[in-house]
Order: C-alpha cells, then sequence, then structure tokens
C-alpha cells in the first residue's frame, strides 16, 4: 500500500471535526484532528501532512495565525473552513497563504473537490522540474512520484510517510549533496530538533529497506558532517 495522502482537520466544533473525519476517512484520505491551534502547530511539525484544513476560529488563537506560522517555512496546501462570511476574512486568510476557502455549512462533494484541486496544484508546483514528474530511476530503483511508489529489483517498498519524503526530497535532488539542516528543514519544519538524530534514524530504516548491504549503500550516501547524496538518476 502507499503512502496515504494526509489531511490534519483542525477545527473546535466537536460535530463538525466528527463529520469531516468521517468523511474524508471514508474516501481514502488518512485524517489527523485537532482542536485547538496550538495542538494543530505541533501536529503539522510531527506529521506534515499534505492538506490542511483550517477553522479560523479557534479557542486559543486566530486561524490565520496558523497560516502565517506554516508560510514561513512550508507550501503546503492549507484550505481554510470557516463560518465567517466576510469578504475580508476570506481574502485576509489569502493574502497570508491558505490556498483555497470553504464557508460552512458545506458538503462532502464540495469538500472532496476543494482537497483533489489543492493537492493536484501542490503537486504541479512540485512537478515545475521535468526531474519531478518524470519517475527517478538509477540501477535497480525507480521512484514514481505521482503514485508515490518505490520499486527495487521490481518488488514495491514500502516506506513509512516520512521515509518516503526524505528518499522523495533527495531523489529529486539526486546528484547533489542534501545538508543535513536542509533535508530536516523540508521533511520536518524549522521546528524540527537542532540535532539530526531523527534524520540518522529514519535513514538507517532507509537504508535497511534500500540498500542489500547498509554499510555499503549503493544509493544513499553519507557525505560524513555534511549531509547525504543520492545515486544520479539516470538519463531516460
Ligand atoms: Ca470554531
Amino acid at each position: 500500500m502507499n503512502p496515504k495522502f494526509s489531511v490534519l482537520v483542525i477545527e473546535d466544533e466537536k460535530s463538525i471535526l466528527d463529520f469531516i473525519v468521517k468523511s474524508l476517512t471514508a474516501h481514502g484520505y488518512k485524517v489527523t484532528p485537532a482542536a485547538t491551534g496550538k495542538e494543530a502547530l505541533s501536529l503539522i511539525t510531527s506529521l506534515c501532512p499534505d492538506v490542511i484544513l483550517l477553522d479560523l476560529g479557534l479557542p486559543d488563537m486566530d486561524g490565520c495565525k496558523i497560516i502565517e506560522e506554516v508560510r514561513t517555512w512550508s507550501s503546503n496546501p492549507i484550505i481554510v473552513v470557516s463560518a465567517r462570511t466576510q469578504e475580508e476574512d476570506k481574502v485576509h486568510a489569502l493574502d497570508l497563504g491558505a490556498d483555497d476557502y470553504l464557508t460552512k455549512p458545506f458538503g462532502v462533494p464540495e469538500l472532496l473537490a476543494r482537497i483533489r484541486t489543492s493537492l493536484r496544484h501542490s503537486n504541479k508546483l512540485n512537478n515545475d522540474s521535468d526531474l519531478y514528474k518524470k519517475p527517478y530511476q538509477a540501477k535497480d530503483l525507480t521512484i514514481d512520484f505521482l503514485k508515490r511508489k518505490i520499486t527495487l529489483r521490481g518488488q514495491e517498498i514500502h516506506l513509512t510517510p516520512i521515509e518516503y519524503r526524505i528518499v522523495a526530497y533527495l531523489a529529486q535532488n539526486s546528484g547533489k549533496v542534501m545538508t543535513y539542516s536542509t533535508i530536516m528543514n523540508n521533511v520536518w519544519g524549522p521546528y524540527a530538533e537542532s540535532d539530526n538524530k531523527i534524520l540518522r534514524v529514519n535513514m538507517a530504516n532507509i537504508r535497511r529497506k534500500l540498500e542489500i548491504n547498509p554499510a555499503e549503500p549503493e544509493y544513499i550516501f553519507t557525505e560524513v558532517g555534511v549531509g547525504y547524496r543520492m545515486l544520479d538518476d539516470e538519463p531516460v
């Protein structure tokens, strides 16, 4: 199974939260709920959701504050979900970097359509370079970015969402040395711990899955004290 697209739903009204979580789960999304802004910010950092659904009126902070925070390091889609109908609220949220706006009440088909559109846009942004559009291929390893599918010697490899992000990021930049902090920022955001232990732990797991001999990697190399470099993509 490929990692599902993940959606973080930030909403303090329990009935609406339950409704959204149920609807999205039924349509194949991996859904995580958050009822406060504080909880949401910590989940955004740890889970790196593909899409964020955000209620503007939260008990502990204005949802716009979350948009501001997230936009300092991530371009992942944010869809604002709110009962507010005033134009200036929508404009303000969009100016701050929200991608779309849904006004309550809304139906499931509309919600699903907005999420699909946002995912398509964010894929398109990431796909601007040909390298990302085309699958990565080197030796016996293939990565299909659109399907999030990794194949090694004809067998599909199963990575956790975080492991996938690390590998996909390195593959998009194959042949280049990527520093620990660049990778950490890209995968976990700037609130990641400054210590790169979590990256090294994930890399050990990735190598167990990708490399025949993790001590002598063929695909992802360690640049001691600097970061990692992935074997260059082979020209098609
Ligand atoms: Ca609310």
